[in-house]
C-alpha cells in the first residue's frame, strides 16, 4: 500500500478516528446520568455487548456510528476504495446486529438504538430525545 503519511501522521489520524467513534456514547452516558439515569456498561454476557444497560427498564442501549452500522443517512456511504471489502464488512455488521437485537428481544429484555446522528451536541434536543424515547419504557 502505498499513502503519503508518516508513521507519526497515521498514529495521529488513527487516534482522531477513535475518539471520534467513541463521542456519541460518551455524549448519551453523560446526559442519561445528568437525568438521574443509572446503568452499567458494556455488559458483556447480553448479546451483543449492549454499550449501556438500565436495570431498572430492563434495557439494552446500542449507540451505533452510522458509518459502522450502516444507518442510512447521510453518514452512510462507503469508502470508493476496497468496495467489494467494505460491502461484506459492513454487510456482516448489519447482520449481526439484527441477530442480537432479535436475541435480546426474545430474552425478554428492551432493547434501543440510537445513532450517531440522532445524537445532537446541545443537551437539552438530546433530553427531549431520551425523554422521548424513554416514554414507553416508564409505563412499564
Ligand atoms: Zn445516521
Amino acid at each position: 500500500m502505498v499513502d503519503n503519511l508518516t508513521k507519526d501522521q497515521r498514529s495521529k489520524n488513527m487516534s482522531r478516528i477513535r475518539s471520534k467513534n467513541t463521542k456519541p456514547e460518551m455524549i448519551v452516558r453523560k446526559k442519561l446520568h445528568s437525568l438521574g439515569y443509572r446503568y452499567r456498561l458494556h455488559k458483556k454476557e447480553l448479546p451483543g455487548k449492549p454499550d449501556i444497560f438500565l436495570k431498572k427498564f430492563n434495557l439494552a442501549i446500542f449507540v451505533n456510528g452510522c458509518f459502522w452500522h450502516q444507518h442510512g443517512c447521510k453518514k452512510t456511504s462507503k469508502p470508493k476504495s476496497n468496495k467489494n471489502y467494505w460491502t461484506e464488512k459492513l454487510k456482516k455488521n448489519v447482520i449481526k446486529d439484527k441477530k442480537n437485537k432479535k436475541t435480546l428481544l426474545n430474552m425478554g429484555f428492551n432493547v434501543l438504538t440510537m445513532w450517531e446522528c440522532e445524537i445532537v451536541k446541545n443537551g437539552e434536543t438530546l433530553e427531549k430525545f431520551i425523554i422521548k424515547k424513554f416514554k414507553n419504557y416508564h409505563l412499564n
